[in-house]
């Protein structure tokens, strides 16, 4: 989602705010700008759209400076313009902030400060955060102060980074609830909501925390609270290259990352299985064991593509490890009072760790004992942080707004908790090892269904005339069936609905006729048979079947007219293969339909805002 860059040092600020923008691109975003100090003077750039517009504004002008803010925005407050876009200022001008979040308390603190003569110019929540800031400057002549003040007023979620004429070698930023970031170059420092926008310069960076604020000077900095107490910042080492964040010869960040899964399936079980112990070994979970051995049930909640995962992991975990589990939405988690038992367990499943509801669902859990697991992809990230123990999906940095190897790690993961879970209670050894040899097995056989990409196109190509899908499957198949309906809404924009396949006849059986495709996710697995009733259903009412299915299902052709095949694994491990066939068939119809499939519209990648 929207995105902050700041820096100070001896480098052409501009240059590296603009690059820091780019990199940030993929997050989604409906406008952009920046603020430098240029001849003492602050100077703000902003425009609705595309960070090219702001490049175009900026065209034929040199800039000499070295300190500057920038953003991107994806608009809560005011609708996208040119001048709801950040940076915001103060009524001086001689403050200037960017702002990721909302200020929830912002019509009340507006208020006030019209009473006290102030006037603003945009509808945004943010730029109330900049007035009052300048409000508190007036009193304090201490641009620190002023910010730290400003923030203990303010309710909601910030990240910010602010910029001043009237202190002009300095950068200060603070946050809560949003991610930010501090690059510690040599005598430079990069600030930003993202370490895409860092790496380029530095690998070394500190992670604020919530209700944290730092203070970049030209050769130095100090964090403190925003109650005014420093804190101690250990500094860590980034770990992923600059390939990792390019499209490396892909028309696209998504495909690049659909095609990157039989080495992200790999990365994500490395050195975790024991095949010969039919175990996975998975050391984030040790500080948790004792709660392991004693869990009663447990609580799965993500949002999105997370919550989708979670579903599979609810089947996993039942099937292989007998304690109950339930799913639920983050959002509707941390606003519904859920009840909480001594020996339950909650597992929070966030790509990037930032998923603000997710995020919210999480301290919930916390403020009522639960002991609190995380599945998150981004180390380090807040939910990273905050949760008892987890285990990261080390799927490197997805860029694509349609998450797709963030998804099959997380089933891996999640096959990994249940092994390991199951195995400490009533699994087999030689289940184990079935299982373990299974996972082994996966990252060649997803080998073999992306090469079945050019077959895919063709059916994308084939069917991209309708705008409805409706896509269904049973069992462990039954979230790839909304996984998949999700993929395709997201990029190309088709109206898809996922169902379980027997649900169809209680409603969805109405919407079939000869224009409506149906796919169906019908693996080879116990509840194949009835799967087959529900494709002649579908099939006497003269609706479109795509079948994926078991390689050597000949039956199956005389349902579907089109059939994608999946190796065999075991019914457990489905999904992981099932959905790959349903991110490309969304992929090739959003590109059929020339959608932007890297940033759909309407949508951001790490949803910080509720
Ligand atoms: N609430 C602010 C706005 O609407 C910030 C949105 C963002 O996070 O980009 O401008």
């Amino acid at each position: 989602m929207c995105g902050i860059v700041g820096y100070i040092g001896k480098r052409n600020a501009v240059k590296v705010l603009i690059n820091g923008l780019q990199r940030l691109e993929y997050r989604g975003y409906d406008s952009a700008g920046l603020s430098i100090v240029e001849n003492g003077e602050l100077v703000t750039f902003k425009k609705k759209g595309k960070v090219a517009e702001l490049v175009k504004l900026l065209e034929d002008r040199n800039f000499d400076s070295t300190v500057g803010i920038a953003h991107t925005r994806w608009a809560t407050h005011g609708e996208p313009s040119d001048i709801n876009a950040h940076p915001h200022t103060d009524n001086s001008g001689k403050i200037s902030i960017v702002h990721n979040g909302i200020i929830e308390n912002y019509h009340s603190l507006k208020q006030m400060l019209i009473s006290k003569g102030y006037t603003f110019v945009s509808e945004t929540d943010t730029e109330v955060l900049a007035v009052l800031i300048g409000y508190f400057y007036e009193k304090t002549k201490d641009l620190e102060e002023a910010v730290r003040t400003a923030l203990s007023e303010v309710q909601g979620t910030f990240g910010i980074a602010v910029l001043s004429s009237y202190e002009p070698d300095k950068i200060i930023a603070a946050r809560r609830g949003s991610p930010m970031i501090v690059g510690i170059g040599e005598n430079e420092f990069i600030v930003a909501s993202d370490a895409a926008a860092i790496i380029q310069y530095t690998r070394q960076v500190i992670y604020l925390s919530d209700n944290e604020m730092v203070t970049l000077n030209r050769e130095s900095y100090n964090t403190k609270t925003i109650d005014n107490v420093v804190t101690n910042n250990i500094i860590h080492l980034v770990d992923f290259d600059l390939s990792k964040i390019e499209k490396g010869g892909f028309e696209h960040f998504m495909l690049k990352e659909i095609f990157e899964q039989p080495q992200t399936i790999r990365d994500s079980f490395r050195g975790r299985l024991l095949v010969e112990e039919g175990e996975a070994r998975l050391g984030g979970l040790l500080p948790v064991l004792d709660k392991l051995r004693e869990v009663d049930r447990i609580i799965i909640t993500g949002c999105g593509t997370s919550w989708h995962a979670g579903l599979v992991g609810e089947y996993l975990i039942e099937n292989l490890c007998g304690i109950p589990v339930e799913v639920e939405y983050a959002s509707e988690f941390r606003y519904r009072n859920p009840i909480i038992r001594k020996n339950d367990i909650v597992i929070a499943i966030s790509q990037s760790g930032e998923t603000a509801d997710t995020l919210a669902a999480v301290q919930e859990a916390k403020q009522k004992n639960a002991t609190v697991l995380g599945i998150v992809n981004v180390v380090g990230s807040s939910i990273a942080r905050e949760t008892n123990a987890g285990v990261y999906i080390h799927a490197g940095p997805e860029i694509g707004v349609a998450s797709t190897k963030a998804f099959t790690s997380q089933l891996v993961v999640l096959s990994l908790i249940a092994l390991f879970l199951g195995r400490m209670r009533n699994l087999s050894k030689i289940e184990g090892i079935q299982i373990a040899r299974a996972i082994k097995e996966l990252p060649s056989q997803v080998e073999k269904i992306l090469d079945k990409a050019e077959q895919i196109r063709e059916i994308a190509r084939e069917f991209s005339y309708s705008r409805n899908f409706l896509y269904l499957g049973r069992g462990y198949n039954f979230p790839v069936a909304l996984e998949g309906a999700l993929k395709l809404k997201e990029i190309s924009y088709i109206h898809a609905e996922g169902y379980p396949s027997a649900e169809m006849k209680h409603g969805p059986i109405a919407l079939i006729d000869e224009n409506m495709p149906v796919v169906f996710i019908a693996p080879k697995d116990e509840i194949y048979d009835k799967v087959i009733s529900n494709i002649e259903e579908v099939r006497s009412r003269k609706g479109r079947v795509i079948a994926v299915a078991t390689e050597n299902d000949e039956r199956i052709t005389k349902f579907a007219e089109r059939v994608i095949y999946v190796p065999d694994t075991l019914p457990m491990l489905t999904p992981i293969l099932t959905v790959i066939p349903l991110q490309l068939l969304a992929y090739y119809m959003a590109v059929e339909l020339g959608c932007n499939v890297d940033q759909p519209r309407n949508l951001a990648k790490s949803v910080t805002v509720e």
